[in-house]
């Protein structure tokens, strides 16, 4: 415990004690033995005066909650990675930008487009011109998503078909 004398709007020199070190009548002290001296810890006094201010001691915010990637979300990322989403579409899913995204994939070895390494199959380019042949004004990205391959895949299924 300190002294009242810090939240006194006394201390400055306005009562016997803090102008002039002599002891106001009435008040009730505590002689504490430190290394450096005895101190004096006022404890009550007749002449205390709340200063009025905030003395609540200063407390660290703590990290705000969900700044820190949790091995949940993690592999969240790591499993939409695996199904071939983009880190545009990750981001939207998690909530995390794309530059942490992309850095929590190089972390795992994650960085390359799955959804592009795989084969595109006689099936997969029927089923993408169908698509196309159904509403030529779809846009490629719907298609992508409707046959799990990139946009750009799709888009050179289609060149290579209207050559
Ligand atoms: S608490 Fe008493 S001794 Fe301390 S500053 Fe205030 S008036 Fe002075």
């Amino acid at each position: 415990m300190s002294t009242i004398c810090w939240q006194c709007g006394k201390a400055c020199g306005g009562c016997a004690w803090s102008d002039g070190l002599k002891p106001v009548e009435g008040w009730k002290i505590q002689h504490i033995k430190l290394a450096s001296g005895d101190k004096i810890h006022v404890t009550a006094c007749p002449e205390f005066v709340r200063d009025g201010m905030n003395h609540t001691p200063y407390k660290r915010e703590k990290t705000p909650k969900g700044t820190r990637l949790t091995e949940q979300e993690m592999a969240y990322i790591c499993l939409l990675r695996r199904q071939g989403k983009t880190y545009k579409e990750m981001s939207k899913m998690t909530g995390r930008t794309t530059d942490r995204i992309r850095r929590i994939l190089r972390l795992k070895g994650l960085t390359k487009p799955i959804r592009q390494q795989r084969n595109v199959t006689p099936e997969v380019r029927q089923e993408i011109l169908r698509l196309y042949a159904m509403n030529k004004d779809v846009s490629h990205q719907s298609i992508a998503e409707a046959v799990g391959f990139s946009q750009t895949t799709v888009s050179k299924v289609l060149r290579e078909a209207y050559r």
